[in-house]
């Protein structure tokens, strides 16, 4: 039988790592892999999450299973950053946990599946990983334009695609940090999306993947709280991966948000059943850090610190970026100063972004997408010549 089976394109994003790897010239800028870096290019374990992992070492006196549900304090104890201060809406939002926001994301398209949902509409470009969970789930992608030529959100696409879906479709919205354009609906735009919502009641699926690194805690949700505000039911996926930096240890969560508080039940037993049969339940060890960092008040702190840290970083490298405009004209570097999160989108071609590599040992998606935080002090006016070079003629 396995013979049969067709081998699949190589990850482009990995192919691009291994050749970084072994590109030996020692002034390389590696923009490709979607994680933080430091001015000095590492991705440290968060301070606070070293401490807690240490209190989980002297402390922890089992590692038996919990259920589908994953470890419940962990849930919860996110639950006032993303929710408010009402975490709970009434009693009508009830979450657990998941393998990184990515199996939060599969969750939420499996349970509206099974709740009847056949379509999803969402905005493109957005990250790969979208698509390819609707299509393994077996639900159909349906797409509309994330952002226009000026660097803005589309709104009209967005607005578009709720006002014209059935009944039976569901749309899919990056909370904030947008992945890869790194452009987020405004203020006034998400009050337009939520009044749309509202009134059209199509079912909402949040994707929120970098909590804190675009302008703020309460900034980044700020559009979400709008839609949950106003509309019957929504199903949320939130990652700890980025704004923890927990990668690896893949930790994530879902949220049900209902009607009703008494429709809860019936709607967590399924999601607790697709968990089961999925991944039984979510590894422990990074909600249980987060839990413990969350509830205790100095650690509390120096994560907010640290995660302050970092948004400050990348709000400065885009700034530096935003400054150098007329230094690659055509590129619209002045707009990255607006846009949010590790990623932003050049406008280079093909040709340009190979010569970037093999000229300047500069590596990015072939989308053109750059991780913003690969940049530094050290190595930006490097970056900005580069791109000067590449788009003179
Ligand atoms: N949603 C979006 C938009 C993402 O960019 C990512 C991660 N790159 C995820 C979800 C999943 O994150 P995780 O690594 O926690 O699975």
């Amino acid at each position: 039988m396995l013979d049969r089976l067709q081998a699949q394109a190589p990850d482009a994003l990995l192919a691009l790592i291994k050749m970084h790897a072994a590109d030996a010239r020692p002034d390389t800028i590696d923009l490709g892999v979607g994680v933080y870096r430091t001015n000095e290019g590492a991705t440290p374990v968060f301070r606070a999450i070293k401490a807690a992992e240490q209190r989980l070492v002297d402390e922890q006196d089992s590692k038996s299973y919990l259920g589908p549900e994953g470890d419940t304090g962990f849930v919860t104890a996110l639950m006032p950053y993303i929710f408010g201060r009402d975490a709970t809406m009434g009693g009508r939002i009830e979450g657990m946990q998941t393998p990184g926001g990515t199996g939060a994301v599969r969750l939420a398209v499996a349970l509206s599946k099974a709740a009847g949902v056949t379509r999803i509409h969402m905005g493109t470009p957005s990250w790969p990983n979208h698509v390819q969970i609707l299509s393994d789930v077996g639900v159909e992608p349906v797409l509309f334009s994330h952002a226009t030529a000026e660097g803005g959100a589309d709104l009209d696409a967005v607005l578009g695609a709720i006002r014209n879906a059935a009944p039976t479709d569901a749309v899919m919205l990056h909370g904030c940090c947008h992945n890869p354009t790194g452009v987020d609906y405004t203020d006034e735009q998400w009050d337009a999306i939520a009044g749309a919502l509202a009134k059209t009641g199509v079912l909402p699926i949040l994707d929120i993947a970098y909590h804190g690194l675009g302008k703020g805690l309460d900034e980044d949700v700020a559009g979400v709280r709008k839609v949950l505000a106003v509309v019957p039911e929504a199903l949320i996926a939130y990652s700890c991966d980025k704004n923890f930096g927990l990668y690896r240890d893949r930790v994530g969560a879902f949220y049900m948000m209902a009607e009703q508080p008494d429709q809860l039940g019936a709607i967590t037993s399924n999601a607790n059943a697709l968990a089961r049969a999925n991944w039984s339940m979510p590894p422990d060890h990074g909600g249980a850090a987060v839990r413990t960092v969350l509830r205790d008040e100095s650690l509390t702190q120096q994560w907010l610190d640290e995660l302050d840290e970092m948004r400050s970083r990348m709000r400065r490298v885009r700034a530096r970026l935003a400054a150098a405009d007329n230094e690659a004209p055509g590129l619209n570097l002045a707009v990255l100063g607006e846009q949010n999160g590790l990623f932003a989108m050049l406008p280079l071609s093909k040709d340009q972004i190979v010569k970037l590599r093999e000229d300047h040992g500069i590596y990015m998606a072939g989308s053109g997408r750059i991780n913003v935080a690969g940049l530094h002090e050290g190595n930006t006016p490097k970056f900005i010549a580069a791109l000067a070079d590449v788009t003179k003629d």
